[in-house]
């Protein structure tokens, strides 16, 4: 009998618990291995599915002897576990190459520094709305191997980090979205954006002339690159302003614009559900796929125009007293800050830092000379905020929890201002996550 092909599982999170139950449908001899503690929750689900794991510790011996490894996306190379792998020359994959095998769906993927989970969730809301049998995973949700184990789906929208895409191979999207690219995560890609700029190209590799790709042709690192790639996918690039190849823009009456093919939709700016710059872009380029999938315009519209925000991405809070407050806690960058800054009218008064993962704080300071009232570090180490802003801000004022953030935030502003959480750095120093942050922010508003 020829021997069962070994996978081995690196972290059982979401990711790597889903890969499990896939692999073991398929007949796949499996094993799991994580470094820490394995969720209950988790434990449970392999359990059911009688897959073997540990947690606390990786075994080499149960590991280096596998033919494929399944990489969870948070696990670093550097990690000594994963040196050993790569002098053993194993194979190295990520669940969404692994699951992409056992399905047929057609495929939407997005990627991008700053706005993947909003276009994603969007383009599945129009996509539901006009009726398609659509999944959504990737960075979302459930993971997309066990949705392959376990449901039917048609069509998939999937968010796709940069380390995912790294563990891509053979996978093909049928429409590929790149939303931009800036400078994110450069402490896993050696401090050198080129490497990061070919993690996200990843999304074009394999197209056919039948395959479609989607990009903001604003993005300058996008267009560069562009320069040096072939791809045989139809383009279809959207702009803010029309340049000759662009499919999707917005015109001077502020009416955004689709046309390509037979395609020709329009809408007004004003009636978009997600405001902002940024979320115009994501906008069109949800509109770009619905029109790729030929659903209706009125659909499109609807769709678009009724969308609901997500969660701790400028979310707007209840008004205390005339100030407004604003969640946007996934603001783990400068650029998405850029963007959260840009589009608010008023004094703000700012709440911002945690993890800088080497920040250039210089992309902001016109915005924040012009805008910030007074600016609020809440992280264990300011000393980088200090220093960009010190002579930029009349005032700053440094807190170590989002209940004293919050408290001198509302002393310092006066009705119409906008109180402002839009951290531009990671949470891990003061919070559990973004969304802790991003909870425990509107709790303090709250209490006001
Ligand atoms: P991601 O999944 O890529 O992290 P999200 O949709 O969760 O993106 O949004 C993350 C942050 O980026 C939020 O603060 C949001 O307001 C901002 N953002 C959303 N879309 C864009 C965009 N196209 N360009 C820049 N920033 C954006």
């Amino acid at each position: 009998m020829e021997k069962r092909k070994r996978i081995v599982i690196l972290g059982a999170g979401e990711s790597g618990t889903g890969s499990a139950i896939l692999a073991k449908q398929e007949g796949l001899d499996v094993f799991v291995s994580d470094s820490g503690k394995i969720n209950p929750k988790y434990k449970e689900m392999l359990n059911d599915y009688q897959v073997l794991y540990e947690g606390n510790g990786h075994t080499e011996r149960l590991i280096l002897n596998a033919d494929e490894i399944i990489k969870s996306p948070g696990i670093p190379e550097s990690a000594p576990i994963m040196r050993s792998i790569r002098k053993k020359g194993i194979h190295v994959i990520s669940e969404i190459e692994f699951a992409a095998r056992f399905t047929n769906a057609k495929k939407i993927c997005v990627t991008g520094s700053n706005g993947k989970t909003t276009t994603t969730s969007l383009i599945h809301h129009m996509l539901r709305k006009a009726g398609l049998n659509i999944g959504i995973a990737g960075n979302v949700g459930r993971s997309f191997a066990l949705q392959v184990a376990t449901e039917v789906y048609d069509y998939y929208v999937l968010e796709l980090s940069s380390f995912q895409l790294d563990g891509m191979f053979e996978f093909k999207a049928d429409i590929a979205i790149l939303l931009n690219i800036t400078a994110d995560h450069m402490d896993r890609y050696d401090y050198n954006i080129q490497n990061y700029v070919d993690s996200k190209f990843r999304i074009t590799q394999n197209l056919t002339e039948e395959d479609y790709f989607v990009f903001c042709s604003d993005d300058e690192i996008t267009i560069k690159e562009l320069e040096k790639i072939v791809s045989r996918a139809v383009r279809l690039p959207y702009a803010y302003e029309k340049k000759e190849e662009d499919v999707a823009w917005v015109d001077r009456k502020e009416q955004m614009h689709i046309e390509f093919e037979d395609v020709d939709f329009s809408m007004s700016v004003h009636e978009l559900a997600l405001k902002g710059r940024h979320n115009t872009y994501n906008s069109m380029a949800a509109g770009i796929a619905g029109n790729v999938l030929k659903i209706r315009n009125d659909i499109i519209r609807e769709a678009l125009m009724d969308f609901q925000g997500i969660e701790h991405r400028l979310e707007q809070l209840n008004k205390v007293h005339g100030i407004n407050f604003i969640n946007d806690s996934k603001a783990t960058n400068v650029n998405s800050t850029w963007y959260a800054l840009e589009s608010i009218k008023g004094d703000i008064i700012w709440i911002a830092g945690g993890v800088d993962k080497g920040n250039n704080y210089a992309e902001l300071s016109e915005l924040v000379r012009k805008k910030v009232k007074a600016l609020i570090c809440l992280g264990k180490d300011n000393s980088r905020l200090l220093e960009a802003f010190s002579d930029k801000v009349d005032t700053i004022v440094e807190s170590k929890t989002m209940t004293e953030a919050v408290k001198s935030a509302y002393y310092l502003s006066s009705k119409d201002d906008t109180v402002l959480l839009s951290p531009a750095c990671a949470s891990f120093d003061l919070f559990e996550s973004y969304e802790d942050r991003g909870r425990k922010f509107k709790e303090a508003v709250r209490e006001l």
